[in-house]
């Protein structure tokens, strides 16, 4: 077991404690958290208290579940997803959901342990990536530093929420484990589950008519590899300066790389990560002379964002917006 999930294995115990000796109220008001987006009205609901780890999986379970649901986002507005680890409040919230939603190991590696330490106290928890991920990293010379160390991000891409076609799958198994968890309102969550996935339809209709008429099919990101199972599904040729997860220090080589594919591409437009810092971006737009259009890989969004109410779907056409320019689409 690696250090860091060791850490979270002490630190559910130390939680799995507090609740035993009844130190931690069951369903008390934990008060109006406005980093976590939890209410203050948990206690006393008859709402299914539904906590998940990205905001993929806060929208979906927004979509389907409405009325009856309390979902909070366990992410604090625009923090970055990859190196997040729950801290002992988020785990007293987690024990105490109806639901936890998350990815899977390769984006939440503290989740399974978190869970199994937590033991009676666990809520019913749904990794919504096992078995999807299926986009491999190719260890070649340009993922490899100058000391051939191996590259972090080795291993399965869990990026699925990035293909509107997978995301609308994984609405299905969402919707079966509310309607396990609440059979009264089976009908609800199953009406709703049969719009949402329609307008996914729609939206994955969408980006493959539009992205089939770009003179373009190349993109290519200052930002770490999360638009591979878009790519994908879309027939384009994808390249990102980083891996799987966001480096520190971004690789010489493969900005060398990236500039030389901008220039053999004649792109007019690097993409960059909307929640990421810009120094990256624009130094290889300087270098190559191209703009930068951002793309929004929806891990988490800002406060802003949140407050305003932004949905997964409204994330993705503004992403097809900027595909369709950088890439020159009708
Ligand atoms: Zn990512």
């Amino acid at each position: 077991m690696k250090q860091r999930n060791i850490i979270i294995v002490v630190m559910a115990l130390l939680v799995v404690s507090l609740i035993t000796w009844g130190l931690v109220g069951g369903y008390s008001n934990r008060g109006g958290d406005e980093a976590n987006n939890l209410g203050d009205n948990i206690g006393g609901t008859d709402k299914i208290v539904v906590v998940t780890s990205l905001f993929p999986w806060y929208d979906l379970a927004r979509q389907i579940g409405g009325d009856y649901v309390e979902v909070s986002l366990l992410l604090p507005p625009g923090v970055e997803a990859h190196a997040f680890e729950p801290t002992p409040s988020d785990m007293i919230n987690i024990s105490q959901a109806g639901l936890f939603i998350y990815t899977g190991d390769y984006l939440e590696p503290w989740a399974k342990d978190l869970i199994i330490s937590l033991g009676k106290n666990a809520p019913e928890s749904i990794a919504l990536g096992d078995g999807l991920a299926q986009i491999i990293m190719q260890e070649d010379a340009d993922h490899e530093d100058a000391d051939h160390e191996e590259h972090t991000n080795t291993g399965l891409d869990p990026h699925i929420w990035t293909d509107p076609a997978i995301y609308a799958q994984l609405a299905g198994p969402l919707a079966t484990e509310l309607v396990k968890i609440d059979p009264d309102h089976a009908d609800y969550y199953n009406a709703r589950l049969d719009n949402y996935r329609q307008s996914l339809v729609t939206l994955d209709s969408d980006f493959y008519q539009a992205l089939s008429t770009c003179q373009q099919t190349e993109f290519i990101y200052a930002g770490h590899y999360a638009f591979g199972y878009l790519a994908k599904r879309y027939d384009l040729k994808y390249e990102a300066a980083q891996g799987f997860s966001p480096d520190a220090e971004s690789n010489p080589q493969r900005l060398k790389t990236l500039t030389d594919l901008l220039k053999k591409y004649q792109a007019d437009y690097i993409f960059a990560e909307e929640l990421d810092s810009p120094q990256l971006a624009e130094a290889l737009a300087q270098e190559v002379g191209v703009d930068i259009l951002l793309l929004n890989s929806a891990h988490n969004v800002s406060k802003e964002d949140m407050r305003a109410g932004i949905t997964y779907e409204e994330i993705m056409r503004t992403n097809l917006g900027q595909l369709k320019l950088g890439l020159k689409c009708q």
